[in-house]
């Protein structure tokens, strides 16, 4: 159990970051940042910070002397990273739980082993495998890299068979994953957190809307049924378990089927807090960003209960700049992020 006045490091130094070290605080805990050169908003929030880049292992060894223990707001630690630092002080999540989501065959491997639904999935290499496995997932689909994908990025939708040349040129002949293309109703998260001594919570299933593959609105209660929503959530608990993982994630789902075929299919895996999650702050009991500086001291989970109905809205871009009005609605909280500018497609905030 890390004792109130220890130091909790954070590799990355964005939002999410700025959020932990904020409910790191309230507890007596410090925080201590690291991150390369560049718009760090989470610095002004953290007792000390490292401006260095994930490879330059003399700043991390003098990062990993000044913490207690070490965790991240991004999924893309380097390995190496990830391994020099867990040798020193205790990286949470573990490695074991980067290694499987910073891949994401590796990813849906290891859910399908888990028993759990998702889409057909196939390993792409070459134009041939692709021409095999569209063979077999039918057009469209869907092709993603391997690696370093987010918010729409690094993936094309194949909707006939001679765009397969294109399609792999888009994505830079990177290693990819063709996922068969899921006519979903919804897209949903849960966010759930596991305990060292392995109790998990969850807050309740998250509705999520993107505009230009970039989250725009979180509602709760999400529109599901009782029986599908007490699937996503034991599909989180059992992702959990086998990774035994600690600290918070994030499971991200689509609903297919209406009425009572209503089913969800894993998605992917964030192990981290989420911007889905950003609700939790005034909507739950526990914020996810406590819950998470919880779990990772070693702590018990704070209690999950919504407080009410939600409604979370993104500000990317230009949206931050109708912030006064935000301030003049009843009932709302404005959070903005305090980066340097405003540029298209940026999250610079929620209310
Ligand atoms: P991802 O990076 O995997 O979360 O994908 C980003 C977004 O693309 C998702 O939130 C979906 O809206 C869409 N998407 C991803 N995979 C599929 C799929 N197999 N079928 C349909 N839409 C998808």
């Amino acid at each position: 159990m890390l004792q109130p006045g220890k130091t909790i490091g954070i590799l990355g130094g964005g939002q999410l970051a700025r959020m932990l070290a904020m409910a790191a605080a309230p507890f007596g805990l410090h925080c201590h940042i690291f991150a390369p050169a560049g718009d760090n908003p989470a610095f002004e929030m953290a007792h000390a910070h490292s401006e260095a880049a994930y490879d330059d292992f003399d700043a991390l060894a003098r990062f990993a002397d000044r913490v207690d223990v070490i965790t991240y707001e991004f999924e893309n630690v380097p390995a190496a990273t990830a391994d020099f630092l867990s040798a020193r002080k205790p990286v949470r999540p573990g490695p074991k739980a980067l290694a499987v989501t910073q891949d994401r065959l590796s990813e849906k491997q290891f859910l399908r082993q888990a028993g759990l639904p998702l889409a057909d999935f196939f390993a792409i290499d070459s134009l041939s495998d692709l021409e095999a496995a569209i063979a077999q997932t039918g057009l469209p689909a869907v092709l993603k890299t391997r690696r370093m994908g987010y918010d729409g990025k690094g993936q094309v939708i194949v909707k006939r068979p001679e765009e397969c040349p294109q399609a792999l040129a888009a994505l830079g002949g990177r290693s990819c994953v063709l996922e068969a293309f899921v006519p979903f109703l919804r897209e949903v998260s849960v966010i759930a957190a596991r305990a060292q001594d392995g109790t998990v919570r969850a807050f309740d299933v998250c509705e999520n809307r993107h505009r230009h593959h970039i989250l725009s609105q979180t509602v709760l209660p999400a529109h599901l049924t009782p029986s599908t929503a007490a699937k996503a959530l034991a599909y989180a608990a059992t992702i959990a378990e086998k990774l035994a993982y600690v600290g918070v994630f994030t499971v991200e789902l689509f609903v297919v089927g209406e009425h009572d075929q209503e089913t969800v299919l894993v998605n992917e895996i964030a192990p981290r807090v989420h911007n889905s999650g950003h609700w939790t702050i005034e909507g739950a009991q526990t914020s996810q960003f406590a819950q998470h500086i919880r779990a990772i001291a070693g702590w018990p989970l704070g209690e999950t209960r919504r407080l009410g109905r939600v409604v979370m809205d993104n500000l990317v871009g230009e949206e931050a700049a109708g912030w006064a009005q935000i301030l003049a609605q009843e009932g709302a909280h404005l959070h903005l992020y305090g980066k340097a500018e405003i540029r298209q497609g940026r999250k610079m905030g929620h209310v």
